[in-house]
């Protein structure tokens, strides 16, 4: 096919970023690139379309068909890190709109309605700038995490949803004795589900002698070991966690001056939707 002369009119990249893992917690062939300069490029109208529409987002495809066209360099988004995932949704973001994000508020004091805008790259450059603690030391273990892949984290939030919506179910029901025996269930598989994403987030435990990576062995230390040992790596992984939502941003009502705290929440459909 001869040479398209509007090649030199597709779009460029907008953005270059630095991962913030750094490629750590991945296999190299996860990137074709330098992960401390990799090219963002912004959405074209397919993927906004892809965007816009709802059912897919649960899934994680749509996230990852959106990173796919915008980060070539990322070849596997699904193994990509959650904590690199906030800045790579915040990069196309900026590529894409540009670097402004409004956001509606209604006071809850007064009622006054009003728009916010916050500046993206802010975002990016917490998130360059904040540290993921990998190790806890428990006497004689060193307890390697490491943060979920974007596989993981969408599973997980899919099993979560499932459990969820059958709680709702579960609620609606008439007779008590049924409803308190499944109720029962349902519980012990919500606390099984926090336990795999748990012993998901332990990447190795080191012992004086040897490293143990086997994920069978980690399992059967974790539902063997000290309650002690789970609660403080526990502590650690909600320090990490909360460490690596997005700021809260404080806001200022102009009517009352009310101070009111805004989550700006990254991976959502609404993010990508009417800039
Ligand atoms: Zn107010």
């Amino acid at each position: 096919m001869a040479q398209n002369p509007l090649t030199q009119y597709f779009r460029q990249p907008k953005v270059f970023i630095a991962l913030p893992s750094r490629g750590a917690y991945n296999s190299p062939t996860a990137f074709s690139g330098d992960v401390n300069h990799l090219p963002v490029f912004g959405m074209t109208g397919m993927d906004e379309i892809i965007a816009k529409t709802p059912d897919a987002l649960l899934t994680g495809e749509s996230t990852v068909k959106i990173i796919t066209s915008c980060c070539p360099a990322i070849t596997n988004p699904w193994e990509l890190t959650t904590i690199d995932l906030d800045t790579v949704l915040t990069a196309i973001r900026i590529a894409t709109y540009g670097n402004e994000l409004d956001v509606d508020n209604v006071c809850d004091k007064c009622g006054t309605h009003a728009e916010y805008t916050f500046n993206l790259s802010n975002f990016v450059e917490y998130y360059a700038n904040v540290k993921y603690d990998n190790k806890i030391v428990l006497g004689d273990l060193t307890i390697n995490l490491k943060p979920l892949n974007y596989r993981q984290s969408s599973d997980f939030a899919q099993s979560n949803f499932q459990l969820q919506q059958r709680l709702r179910q579960i609620n609606e029901l008439e007779s008590e004795e049924e409803r308190s025996k499944l109720l029962a269930n349902i519980y012990e598989d919500l606390a099984k589900l926090q336990n795999e994403i748990f012993i998901a987030g332990i990447d190795s435990i080191s012992t004086r002698e040897s490293t143990v990576t086997e994920h069978g062995f980690i399992r059967e230390w974790v539902e063997n070991a000290d309650s002690k040992y789970i609660a403080d790596i526990r502590t650690k992984v909600n320090t990490n966690q909360e460490t690596w939502r997005s700021p809260d941003q404080t806001v200022e009502c102009e009517t009352c001056g009310n101070k009111t705290s805004l989550v700006i929440s990254l991976d959502q459909a609404d993010f990508f939707v009417g800039a």
